[in-house]
């Protein structure tokens, strides 16, 4: 009996997490999510996503098993960097029948075009910028919130740490039309300072909400905003790092920022090796995580 509390009491927190707030027995309730033809056309993922068997699937015969030749700058060699040039939550919206990619748009529906929930609404954010890639990936990035070139886009990880993010991805031979990347808050903070607890707390359940609609088998957190917002956790990112998290029937590799690393290239070899984790996670069963 005491089993059956722990687990209702556990699945309560996960969707509380997810932003739901309450359960009625009144059918209006139930029935309260956003119906498919309420959809819109475009949820800002990748043209064409339909539900497929994964390209990471490791039956599938379409990647190579592991990573192999190294990319012109990843992993960074002693003498080099991977860091290129210089070397350097309203009404929830829960994946149940629906594909991940209707569910995705279900949640930036959700979050409309101008939301208003936190004061970055006010702070001159240009817009909301929810998440871009394949919506059935098994490898998703978790960054910190956008900066100005994502501003000015909408797409996350654009600018020069989402450069030096697409060739780490590159390294581990996929590409950013095969991965998942979205970050903790929606919207850029004003001269890309740190986002606040009140912005976190009141975007995260969005990105929890991405994360049950995709369903990855591996996160990256890029961060100490990331991986202290999925893991809750107080550590450091420079302790997180380097160990395998179970999340939500996910492994969670925490690892450096992007932008962390092009100021601190010397980290660029510990983040190569966090990479290469998430691609033998991929592939193979796992044992050991924490
Ligand atoms: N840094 C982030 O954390 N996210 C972005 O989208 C861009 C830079």
């Amino acid at each position: 009996m005491t089993d059956v509390r722990n687990q209702l009491a556990d699945h309560l927190r996960f969707y509380a997490d997810l932003g739901v707030t309450g359960v009625s027995t009144d059918e209006r309730w139930r029935a309260r999510g956003v119906s498919s033809s309420q959809l819109p056309a475009s949820s800002g993922e990748t043209p064409g996503a339909t539900p497929k068997p994964s390209i990471l699937d490791p039956r599938s015969s379409t990647l190579p098993p592991s990573p192999a030749e190294p990319a012109a700058d990843f992993p960074p060699s002693p003498l080099r960097g991977f860091g290129g040039a210089g070397g350097e939550a309203s009404e929830s919206v829960i994946r149940v029948s629906r594909s991940a990619a209707e569910a995705l748009a279900a949640i930036k529906t959700d979050i409309g075009p101008d939301c208003p929930r936190c004061k970055l609404a006010t702070l001159g954010r240009k817009q909301v910028v929810f998440g871009v890639g394949n919506p059935n990936a098994d490898l998703m990035f978790v960054g910190e919130a956008p900066g100005g070139d994502e501003d000015i886009q909408g797409i996350p990880f654009v600018g020069r740490a989402g450069q030096l993010l697409t060739r780490m991805i590159v390294a581990i031979n996929l590409d950013r039309d095969q991965v998942y990347i979205a970050n903790v808050i929606k919207c850029r903070p004003p001269g890309n300072r740190n986002p606040e607890p009140d912005e976190i707390a009141t975007c995260e359940p969005f990105l929890f909400q991405q994360i049950a609609a995709i369903q990855p088998k591996v996160i990256v957190a890029l961060g100490a905003f990331a991986a202290k917002t999925l893991l809750r956790t107080e550590e450091s990112i420079s302790r997180l790092r380097g160990r395998v998290f179970d999340y939500r029937g996910a492994k969670l590799i925490p690892t450096f920022h992007p932008s962390f690393l092009l100021r601190s290239p010397d980290r660029k070899r510990d983040a190569w090796e966090d990479l290469k984790m998430a691609r033998a996670l991929l592939t193979g069963p796992v044992t050991g995580a924490e």
